[in-house]
């Protein structure tokens, strides 16, 4: 057989020796790798703009959309329903845009983006990322610490987009309906109440660069992120749609609004509810009380819905170990059945966890880890066909290490 007459691709009819042919393994035929490629680019093409067609806002109301999150997330009434109805509007706003793309609405009904104060692990995250799940949009998590104003060192804040770009496979239209949660929000807070004549480069200066992604900009994203520079392309990104979850612990915030409150009701602090729990007080914030904190008011004003995280007690940690669909229990007993082993835990045993991570005071954060520690020999050792049952006596034992060191 003459060279002429090798094998070669029968999609282009190629056969440079140079590019690698791949034999089908049900046919005498040959596509070469140049092909394959073109027509991986053009599946992904022809995919483009699919999602977005075939998404649809779910038949849902507010209250359903609650419900859903309960599923999921354990307490935080109060976020769960101002959440609901926030997000709930700004996708029926969303809907009615996609059902009449040519026609503007006779009104125009500004998005609410959404601001979730609260202590670290009681959930911000896991709502932002719950309520993605729901709609199925795409969904990232930026962390606003990384980001400051252009030229200086540190991330552009457009790069909040590139992983939202990600989420959505590089489907720009879809990703414009995505959602993304900022975390540390408070760490971009003016340190002090006066603008500086000195520049405050992670301050201020991010909040007017986030301040147009968050009211809606044509932002130019480098692709892979990174830093701008002249000669890179880029994605444009309408955030007009996008919703923005900004979630943050402000500390320091609940002094702000005691001051405050004490000031204009009389007799607040005599009601006790200061002393009694101090916490409610975030449940009280104001517009003003964020300026306070070092917030420019234009940044204020683009975060409508303000709702605050309750920290979480014994009883919501403890419910947070077994009841959420995902929860940490469920999952380890799931785990360890794929090996034929069966975890079980008392109540009693449950709840000196919960009291456990109480105590460590990063929320159901603490969970995780006091679960991995407690469960180590059983997650190493794997012992096929047994039966465990975790008492308190042995979470006490385990958990002595532990408490010795801290
Ligand atoms: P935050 O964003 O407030 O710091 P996360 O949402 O990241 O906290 O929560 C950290 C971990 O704790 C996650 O694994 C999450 O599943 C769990 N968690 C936190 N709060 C709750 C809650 N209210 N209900 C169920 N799980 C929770």
């Amino acid at each position: 057989m003459g060279a002429s007459e090798g094998p070669k691709c029968d999609f282009c009819g190629s056969a440079n020796p140079k590019v690698p042919l791949i034999a089908s393994p049900l046919k005498p035929a040959h596509i070469c790798l140049e092909c394959v490629q073109y027509l991986h680019e053009a599946a992904k093409a022809s995919r483009r703009g699919l999602r977005l067609r075939h998404w649809k806002m779910p038949q849902t109301s507010p209250a359903e959309i609650k419900a859903y999150l309960d599923d999921y997330v354990v307490g935080q009434e109060s976020a769960k329903r101002k959440l609901a109805i926030a997000v709930y509007n700004h996708y029926r706003r969303i809907a009615a845009l996609l059902a009449n793309p040519d026609q503007p609405p006779p009104v125009r009904v500004e998005k609410s983006n959404i601001l979730l104060i609260g202590p670290t692990g009681t959930g911000k995250t896991l709502l932002a990322r719950t309520i993605a799940q729901l709609l199925e949009v795409p969904f990232a998590i930026a962390d606003a610490t990384t980001l400051t104003e252009a030229g200086y060192v540190g991330e552009d804040v457009e790069n909040v987009l590139v992983r939202l770009l990600q989420a959505a496979d590089y489907e720009v239209e879809y990703a414009q309906i995505g959602i993304v949660y900022i975390d540390e929000i408070d760490k971009i807070a003016r340190k002090s109440e006066n603008p500086s004549l000195t520049r405050d480069v992670g301050g201020e200066g991010v909040q007017q660069a986030l301040l147009k992604l968050l009211e809606g900009t044509v932002a130019n994203v480098p692709p892979k992120g990174g830093r701008k520079h002249p000669e890179q392309s880029f994605i444009q990104v309408n955030t007009e749609n996008i919703l923005f979850i900004c979630g943050g612990a402000f500390e320091g915030l609940d002094k702000i609004v005691a001051r405050r409150l004490s000031r204009q009701v009389v007799g607040f602090r005599r009601s006790g509810t200061l002393e009694e729990r101090p916490e409610s007080l975030y449940a009280y914030v104001q517009p003003e009380d964020l300026r306070k904190f070092g917030f420019i008011p234009e940044f204020i004003g683009r975060l409508p819905v303000i709702a605050a995280m309750e920290p979480l007690n014994e009883e919501a940690l403890y419910r947070i170990l077994t009841e959420p669909r995902n929860a940490l229990v469920r999952q380890y007993q799931t785990l360890l059945s794929w090996d034929g082993i069966q975890l079980d835990f008392t109540e009693e045993a449950l709840r000196v966890l919960a009291r456990a991570a109480l105590e460590i005071g990063t929320g159901a954060r603490a969970l995780r880890s006091l679960l991995e520690t407690i469960l180590e020999d059983l997650l190493f050792t794997r012992p096929k066909g047994a039966h465990f049952v975790i008492t308190e006596d042995f979470v006490q034992q385990r958990l002595r290490p532990l408490r010795a060191a801290g």
